[in-house]
Formats: C-alpha cells, structure tokens, sequence
C-alpha cells in the first residue's frame, strides 16, 4: 500500500517521510486513530515506504521487488500479528495470515467487526494470547530475509492478553537491531502504560469531511457531491461509517428510524413489532448503523431544541423530521433517550437477540416520548 492510496492526512505523511529520508526510524510506534480513520493503511505505508527499494520523495516507487511484495502483503520482511478465535488446536495468527491478508487488501481500512464477521466462529472473543507473543519473538529472532529492516505490524494490540501484552512489552525493551514495531490501535488507552512509554505515538486522526467526500465518491461514482458531503458529516471522519451508509442508502435508514420513531410517539404496539421484526432480519452490521444514526439524528434535533441550528447538519427529508421531532423533546427526555440508543448498541455488539433487544427499546421510547 503506498501513500498515495491513503485517504488525505497529507501534513502526516509528510512528517513521517521526512523522518525517514533523514534516517530516524524509531524502534516502535504506535498508529493510534478511531475507526475509519486509515491507521492501518497509514501504517502499511509507512512499511513499504521503509522497505522500499527505490524511495521517492513523496512515496515508495510501486515497481521494485519489494514494493511487489509489499503490494500482496507477503514482503517476506513484514510480519503480521493480529487478534484470532482461539481453538483447541489454534492459537497463534499463523495459520489466520491468508484470511486477514486478503480481508486488508480488499478494505484497507477494515475493522475489528468486519475481521469477526469473516472469520465466522462460534468462539465470540478475538484474541491475542501468548502463544501469539511467541510468534512475534520468534519471528523478529529470523534473520532479515532482504538485509534491511524486519517490520512486525501488530494490528489491534488492545485485545493482547495481559500475559501476551507483558511479553510484548519484553520484546519492546530489549530489541532486536533493525526490527521496527509498527503498533495499530484503535483505543490507546486500554494498552498497558508501559508498551505505550516504549512506542512513539503517531495520531492519525477522525477524517476531514471533504476529504471523505471526495474518498466517497472515488468508491461511488454515482454519488453527488452534496449527498457525499452529507453522509461524511454524518460519519463524523470514519470511512467505513461512510462507506457503509453510502452503500445501504441512508434513505433507508431515515425512513426506518422515522417511522419507527413515529409508531412509538403514536403508541403503535402492533407497528412497532412488525419493525422489530424487519429489525431482526436485517443483520447486526446493519443495526448498529440505524442505532448510530438514530443517535446522529437525535443530536441533530438536540441542537435544534436548543436553538443552535447554525449547527445542525441535515440534508432534504432530515430537515423536516428534525425540526418536528425536536418540539417533542424535553430536558428529561432528550438524555434518556440518548442513553437508551447508546446501551442498545452495547447490546448488539454483545449478540442480545434483536427482536427482545427491538421491543424493549421501543417501549422505552414509548415512555420517553409521552412521559
Ligand atoms: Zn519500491
């Protein structure tokens, strides 16, 4: 992956090229930025930039031997490890490297549910054991294939286990020469205080909506450019929120929400549980998207009922919705109703059953709504 093909953050890529030109490769860093932000896709970069045999000065060549191999992630120099479901026979990232080579080339910018979703086991938790520690020890003890650098690209490092992360941190303190550690993490502070004092931190930060735009319409050309630019301020700088609304139709979702929202004001029971079944059909991707926008949209009518609506950003249909829901929001609704939204995303992700997790929801909305 080179540069070029990362989403804006151009002042960043400058940066960390720079460093290199000028031969300062620090011996770990750690991409930290939230999801769809292009960390990994920054850090893999930053690898091929590295391990390039023709450096440009903006980006690696894309032609030399090991640009090739960069692009198929099989650089025999660049060592992957990343969180699996552990088996009975399984617990290191060996045997997963095919799957989760191929899940980053064809969405650089993957997340740790899309790498769940493919890798589709019945074991709910991602993991990073020790036995995986192991692995990256033992792989940075190889000779470097190519004379060069040896990078070890430590995807998700947050869901190491204690006894991993401690034996991570022992590889960190007494390096190997020429190893580089290229941490990608969405959450740096659930990462131990002292793997964090050891790693140089590289913020990639929540993408700039027009920048998302434009990377929007790059995927979908048949986009304009003001509905790009509303679903990327919708997405709050992740692409995959983006991608992901550009590719369902976030009329969909708008429709769904409003009449769902509709049926609790009026007190439809019946209504709402012929929703809660379509609600139960769609899959669990797709009801975290309507929750996340349900609560996109509720701070939209939140702003709007405290008369800041310089800063509400909605589009057509959205308009009306907003400025007729936020009359029925009140100063002991607007946060209930918030924290109801909230919690039923936790309950998604943990697999609650979505017709139980639907209706619950609904009633409570039924209540918030008409006190
Ligand atoms: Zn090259």
């Amino acid at each position: 992956m080179q540069f070029s093909r990362v989403i804006g953050h151009a002042a960043l890529k400058a940066k960390l090229i720079g460093n290199l030109r000028e031969g300062r490769v620090p011996h770990a860093q750690l991409f930290v930025g939230p999801r769809g932000s292009g960390n990994l896709p920054m850090a893999m970069a930053y690898a091929q930039y590295l391990l390039c045999e023709d450096q440009g000065q903006a980006d690696a060549c894309g032609t030399c031997p090991s640009c090739l191999q960069m692009a198929k992630l099989e650089h025999p120099d660049l060592h992957l490890a990343f969180p699996i479901f552990f088996t009975e026979k399984v617990k290191s990232c060996d045997p997963f490297t095919g799957d989760w080579r191929t899940a980053v080339l064809a969405e650089p910018y993957l997340d740790i549910a899309q790498w769940r979703d493919l890798l589709e086991s019945e074991n709910k938790q991602l993991r990073m054991g020790v036995d995986i520690a192991q692995e990256i020890q033992r792989k940075l003890s190889l000779k470097s294939f190519r004379g060069g650098h040896k990078v070890m690209l430590v995807w998700m490092p947050e869901l190491m286990d204690p006894v991993a992360a401690n034996k991570l941190l022992k590889v960190l303190e007494e390096p190997e020469p020429n190893t580089v550690f290229l941490l990608v993490a969405n959450d740096a502070e659930q990462l131990l205080a002292t793997i964090l004092s050891r790693a140089q931190l590289v913020k990639v930060p929540a993408l700039p909506a027009d920048e998302l735009a434009d990377a929007l319409r790059e995927r979908f050309p048949e986009l304009g450019i003001t509905e790009a630019m509303a679903i990327a301020a919708r997405s709050e700088g992740d692409l995959l929120e983006a991608v992901d609304m550009a590719g369902k139709g976030e009329e969909a979702l708008f429709v769904f929400f409003r009449d769902w929202l509709r049926a609790c004001y009026r007190r439809e029971v019946v209504a709402a549980v012929e929703m809660g079944e379509g609600f139960a059909k769609f899959g669990r991707e797709w009801q975290k998207s309507l929750v996340r926008y349900g609560l996109y949209m509720m701070r939209q009518c939140a702003l709007q009922w405290m008369k800041a609506d310089a800063l509400v950003r909605v589009v057509g249909q959205e308009q009306e919705f907003v400025s007729n829901f936020s009359k029925l929001l009140n100063e002991r609704n607007a946060e209930g109703i918030r924290q109801e939204l909230e919690s039923a995303h936790v309950h998604i992700e943990r697999n609650a059953n979505p017709k139980v997790l639907f209706m619950d929801l609904s009633y409570r909305m039924m209540g918030l709504l008409r006190g």
